[in-house]
Order: structure tokens, then sequence, then C-alpha cells
């Protein structure tokens, strides 16, 4: 009997050896088969046909099915899936359930299409034309009607199986995958400047070539990255090749969308979180059968099956959407970088301020980098003012008399009521949802913490707008843990010692809301009553209620936009002239090595919206530090002399792009099996010959979420190989420790921080 080696979607580092009985016809590699496991039947992918196993003969199970007679995955995408899992120490049917759609990973068939065969029943003489039934001539009507229509869409219609089946069999239709019609190139494309042309002349080298060559496009916001894409785009479509663009989670909106119709006369698909299954299953098999020409995803989207992929794109290629925080955690700039080295296809990574990662590949001659300096049109690149927020900062009364401490600074508060009268827009940025970060009891000191997670909870106060829509009472509120969603209702007193002296410290959106409604919006402080619009996940959800507001602002009317990350990233704002970064220090000050940058990243970014289409754009940036040497440098000397700075003290302190980090995460429901588990990994890891730098057991930033403890290990190395060749090992024995018993033990290469 024929062996078969399957990988199954289990937890264990290991592929299951099975037989093939002989009344079944051998599957092939990549083809599915259902296999009896313990208990229960899984589907697994056959990835080789060995010649002997490690089990004894007699031990060896039968598989109980093939479902697929033709491989349903292809060669490249179980090449990746080894590489990922041996990259990213994820077990491989774990990494192949991550890759494919929910369906196929449940053995369900993707859709078939059907086309007319050749063989036309009107060509066919009257004495040989097989005999039809109804259902058959309604049945072969509708194919003709709709070429390459799907069995499901058949099945709605009322036609059954075993119509189409007959069909099949005599030979009057066959199973066809859509033949997409030529994309075409509609609008005009942009003339490009010269650094534009530079760049897709270096992009279409590669194109031409066949060959693999990482790019980053580094140009400021509105430097006409984009423009770029679409020229690359055109030609890899001319010659016949598909497109893949990632984007960040947020970045995926009906704008970018619009962008890419507008100018492509061409099957465009978008792959993004809130498909239902079977919507991603008929993309994933639009990818698999060429259907699908320009597919715009998120990071999942790199592991969708092109059979013609041409030209890999990442916009905001820094990112950190980009990287999976859980199961396997990949990096989708990295695995694009090795499809593109796999395929043979130039990958092009495009941002306003490229990673420490995407400075040192450069450096190191892995990417090329091709700079655009210039705004593209006529738009002028923003100015930058530190304000300090120690000369004041205005608070407001609130209609009940309470005064709460704001995070505007009274230049602040000028410069805004400037802008709104020469009839433009403001942009407040802070990354803090809520009312307020912290509830204190002035008399006792008191904090109303999560009882689940070490965290404080956060006050959400209805703003004064959603209150009056809803007709609720202004005073409704709650204390939710933006960890765990844990919520209660605010106290009125405290808990501890009954004062009711509560104080709310730190200020959040919905608070800065309500301070601007104070000042700009209430008819009885402000002459004109400006509309002010709150962005973020409390406040907008769903597709239609963006595109309203987007819509609004975009009637260039005076008013301001309060928002979280949602309003920093890939949102063309023309009308917005001036920006405020209301906390800069935070991001500063936070433990995590890659704060800076990510804060840096996140200013440049917000800034980007100010002043686009010739209007020159303020950025006005509080701190309570404007000594603060980072910022200074990154105000003065902008993002890339201040990454360079960055990169230098990285090379110094050795940590990463300079080194190689590990992160072994452990969480248990006491603390000290947690941490016992960590321990033992590092005595055993110090049973391998090694150079590496350990840091364990360290407390996770948040140590006890949603009643279990974290605990963790950092491991940093000089060589990568080295460092993997041990990992193989150690890993795998350290999952098998006593010590790990009822502990979730992760492992997170390249960590995007701890
Ligand atoms: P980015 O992707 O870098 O933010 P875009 O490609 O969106 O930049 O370009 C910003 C604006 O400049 C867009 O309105 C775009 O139409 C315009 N633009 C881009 N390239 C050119 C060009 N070569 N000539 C004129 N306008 C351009
Ligand atoms: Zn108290
Ligand atoms: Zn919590």
């Amino acid at each position: 009997m024929i062996l078969l080696q399957i990988a199954l979607p289990t937890p264990l580092y290991r592929c299951f050896d099975y037989l093939c009985p002989p009344k079944l016809p051998i599957p092939s590699v990549g083809s599915r088969v259902s296999v009896p496991f313990g208990r229960q039947t899984l589907v697994g992918v056959v990835i080789a046909h060995p010649s002997d196993s490690d089990v004894p003969k007699d031990k060896l199970k039968p598989i109980n099915a093939v479902i697929d007679e033709i491989p349903i995955i292809n060669d490249d995408s179980l090449a990746l899936a080894f590489w990922l899992s041996s990259y990213y120490h994820y077990p491989l049917g774990e990494t192949l359930a991550v890759m494919l759609p929910t369906h196929i990973i449940q053995g369900k068939a993707p859709p078939t299409t059907y086309a007319l065969s050749a063989n036309e029943p009107d060509q066919i003489p009257s004495k040989d034309r097989p005999k039809l039934t109804t259902k058959q001539t309604q049945a072969l009507t509708l194919i003709k009607e709709q070429p390459f229509i799907r069995d499901d869409t058949l099945r709605n219609m009322g036609i059954s199986t075993a119509t189409i089946n007959a069909l099949l069999n005599k030979s009057l239709i066959s199973k066809h995958p859509p033949i997409p019609k030529p994309p075409k190139v509609q609008g005009t494309p942009l003339n490009l400047n010269d650094e534009q042309a530079q760049a897709l002349s270096a992009i279409t080298h590669a194109l031409d070539k066949g060959i693999y060559q990482g790019f980053l496009l580094n140009g400021i916001t509105g430097s006409g990255k984009t423009e770029v894409y679409l020229h690359a785009i055109a030609r890899a479509l001319a010659d016949g090749k598909q497109v893949l663009v990632l984007v960040p989670e947020i970045g995926l909106t009906p704008q970018t969308l619009a962008r890419f119709r507008a100018r492509f006369d061409a099957h465009i698909i978008a792959l993004h979180s809130g498909l239902s299954d079977s919507e991603r299953l008929s993309g994933w098999q639009a990818c698999r059968t060429g259907d699908a020409q320009i597919v715009i995803a998120t990071r999942s989207g790199i592991f969708y099956p092109f059979c013609q992929l041409g030209l890999i794109v990442v916009d905001e290629a820094h990112d950190s959407s980009f990287k999976q925080q859980d199961h396997l955690r990949y990096h989708a700039c990295d695995v694009a970088l090795y499809l593109g080295f796999c395929k043979k296809i130039p990958v092009v990574l495009g941002t306003a301020t490229p990673s420490l990662e995407q400075y040192k590949l450069i450096a190191d001659g892995k990417l090329t980098e091709c700079k655009l300096t210039k705004r593209a049109g006529n738009a002028d690149t923003a100015q930058f003012h530190l304000v300090d927020k120690r000369l004041g900062t205005v608070g407001h009364t609130d209609i009940h008399g309470v005064f709460h401490h704001g995070e505007l600074a009274i230049e602040t508060i000028k410069a805004i009521k400037a802008t709104l009268e020469q009839g433009e827009q403001v942009m407040v940025f802070l990354n803090r949802r809520g009312f307020s970060p912290i509830l204190l009891c002035g008399a006792c000191g008191y904090q109303a913490d999560c009882v689940r997670c070490s965290s404080h909870l956060t006050l959400h106060k209805s703003t004064l707008k959603q209150a009056t829509h809803a007709n609720a009472s202004y005073l409704y509120n709650h204390l939710k843990c933006h960890h765990c969603g844990y919520q209660i209702k605010t106290p009125t007193q405290c808990p501890s010692c009954h004062s009711p002296n509560l104080i709310h410290l730190g200020q959040g959106t919905s608070q800065l809301y309500e301070q601007l409604h104070a000042l700009f919006a209430n008819p009885q402080n402000s002459d004109v009553v400006y509309p002010i619009h709150q962005i973020d996940r409390d406040t907008v959800q769903g597709k239609t209620a963006w595109d309203r507001l987007y819509d609004e602002i975009n009637t260039a009317r005076p008013m301001i936009l309060i928002g979280t990350q949602m309003i920093a990233k890939g949102h063309h704002f023309e009308n917005v002239t001036l920006v405020v970064v209301a906390d800069a220090d935070i991001g500063f000050l936070s433990p995590n090595f890659r704060s800076p940058e990510h804060t840096a990243q996140t200013i440049m970014q917000v800034s980007g919206r100010a002043g686009r289409a010739g209007r020159a754009g303020h950025v006005l940036i509080q701190t309570y530090n404007p000594q603060n040497p980072a910022l200074t440098m990154l105000i003065k000397s902008g993002y890339e002399a201040f990454a360079k700075m960055l990169l230098n003290e990285r090379c110094q302190l050795a940590l990463p792009p300079y080194s190689h980090a590990v992160l072994i995460k452990a969480d248990a429901r006491h603390y000290d099996t947690a941490k016992n588990a960590i321990i033992h990994a590092k005595t055993h890891l110090n049973h391998f010959e090694h150079d590496f730098a350990i840091l364990a057991p360290i407390d996770a930033p948040i140590v006890k979420k949603n009643n279990r403890f974290h605990v963790q290990m950092l491991i940093l190395a000089k060589h990568r190989p080295t460092l993997h060749g041990i990992l193989n090992i150690w890993w795998e024995q350290v999952l098998a420790l006593p010590t790990s018993k009822g502990v979730r033990l992760m492992i997170d290469i390249d960590p995007m921080g701890w």
C-alpha cells in the first residue's frame, strides 16, 4: 500500500503517516484528504509520498477519503508553507490552516464554474444530438447566456447537481475557470516627475527582466507613491500578470479602492477582515484561476495562491498591522520579500517613514531605495512647531460645573480659532480613546482598575452629540478595560472610602470633544458654531458611517476633526490645514524599545494629512518636554535623521535590527506557573552552546490580562542561522518540559516589542 505523509491542523510539530487503501485513488502532493485522528476526523494536506515510515506498518491507519483529485494547493503555496513553518517555528499543519480559507480547511470544494464545450449542441447534426430533459435544456441556456457561471449560482436557480453532471457526461459543458477580459488603463495617467519616473524605470526594469528585486519607495505623504504604483501595475497587467497590493488594516478604504477602479478597467478584488467565509473563498479561487487581476488586501492576502503573480506592492510598509500578533506571527513585508524572491518578481515597499529594519536592509544592499523628495502637484510640505504645554493648558467647566484640566495649550487654542476663522479645517490627534484614562479618588487614592487585568479602567462618557441623539441621560457613563472588554457603571462615590471626590486624570478623545465643543460649538461661548467630529472606534462604526463622514469633511466647511490612529492613516483630507498632536510625550516615555520609532512614524503620518492640494499646512506638536532630543531632532532634521539616530542607538545596544530577537511568552492561571515555565525554558537553553543575550524571566508589560498571568523571555542573537538551528531543537523540547504543563507557550520571531 502507498504511504502518505500528511500535514494536519494540530499543535504538534510533526506530520503524520497514513496508508492509502487500494480502493482509493492515490492523492497527489497538495491534495486534501480526510483522515481518522484519535476519535476525530480531520482534513489534512498530502505533503509527500514517503518510501517508509518510522511507525510500524501494522500501526499505520488508512485515510478515509481523497477530497481532491487535482491538488488544490500548488507547489508555490506548499513551499511557502514550509518556509513559514520553519522560519516562525509554527506547526506545518496549523500554518496551512492560517494560509487557507476556512471552507478549504473544512474540506469543502471551491466554487466550480462552467462553460459550453466546443461541441455546441446547435452544431451537432440533429441525428447525433443528445436528447435533453427540460431541466437540462434550461441549464444549457443559462450556461450559454452566462459563461463561467458558478455551481452555487446554478443551484440557486433550481438546477440540480445531477442535471449539471448529465450535461458534463454528454460533453456539452465543461468545468472551466473564468477567462478575464484583458485589463485596460482608463482615465488619464499623470505625467510622472523625474523622481517618480526614475523609480518606475527601476521597477519596470525588474519586471521586464523577470527578476526579483526589493524596492523601498521612500517618499512623504503626497509625493506621488501611489501614482508610481499605478504606473508599475499597468506595466505588470499589460504583461498578463496579476498584482497584489497590500495595505494596512485601516488603509483599505472605499477611497483607496475607488482610486484603483478609476484607473483600471480590470477585475479588482478587495480582501479584508469584513468578508464572509464564502466571499473569501471566491477571492481565493479568483487568484488561483487567474480571474482576479488586481488584489487589494490586508496582510493575509500574501497567502493567496496567485497563478500569475507579477508584482507585489506593500503600501505604508512600516505599519505594524502587517505583523500578525497571534497564531502564526508573520510579518507580511518579510513574507512578501521572500515570495518575490521565489517567484522572481519585484516587490515595492512604499512608505513615508521606513522602519529601522528597512533602513538596515537598504544599508545592507538588500533593498533598493527610490526617493521621492517633493510633494507631487504643487502642495507644500507642512511646517512643524513645538508647543510647550508647561506654559499652561486650557481647562473647561462642564454643564454640571465640574472643572476638567485640558490637554490643549493656550497657543494651540488660538491657532485652532484662527484656522477656523479662515474657513479651514483642523485635525486634533490624540491616541487615547474614551473620556479619561484614569479614575482616582481624591480622598484615599483609590484607582479604578480592571478586576481581570493589571491595568486601569478607562472612563467612557457619551459625547454630547451621542447623548442628544440617543436621548440618553448625559450622565450615562461607564468604566471599560481596553484589554479584555470588562465594563462597569461608573461609581458615584469611591468604592473604598465612599468619598464623592472622584477625579478624572488625563484626557481621552471624548473629553477633548467635550472641551472643543464648549469652546467652538456652544452658541453661548462662541459667535460661530463649528461642526466637530470625533473619529475613533467608539464613534465611527461601519462603512456607511465612515462614508457619510468622509463626504461631510470633503464639503470643505471649517470644522474640527478629533481622532485616534484611525485618522492618522491613509485618508486624504484636502481641507485640513492645521494638525495638532495633543500629546507627543507618552510615546517617547513608553518602555517598548520600538515606541519612539512608532511615535515618530505616527507624528509624521498625522502631519501628512495637512496642507495638501497647494495649501501650506501647520503641525503643532504639544509637549511638556520641548527639550526632548528625540522630538527636537524629528522636528528640526526630519524623520530620516531621527531614524538614523535611533539606528545608531540600537547598534550600540545590539538591539534589532543589529541582532535577531525572539520573544517567548508564557501565560498561565497562576503567576508562578508561568514564571517557572520560563525559568526552566531558560535553563534548558543553556544546555546548548550559544552566545545569545537572554533576558528572563521578565514580566509582560501587562502582567495580568483577562485573569491570566504573562511572563516572558527575550533572546537576542547575532547570527540568525545559529539562532534558528538551536530554536529548531530547543523549542519543541521546551513544549514537552514538565514545567510547561498548564502553560500556554508562544514563540514570536522578530517581535514588534516586549
Ligand atoms: P502618496 O501615495 O505618496 O501619498 P499620491 O500618489 O496619492 O501620493 O499623490 C498625491 C497627489 O498628487 C494626488 O492628488 C495625485 O493625483 C497627485 N500627483 C501624483 N503624481 C503626480 C504628478 N506626477 N503630477 C501631478 N500630480 C501628481
Ligand atoms: Zn476613596
Ligand atoms: Zn481587563
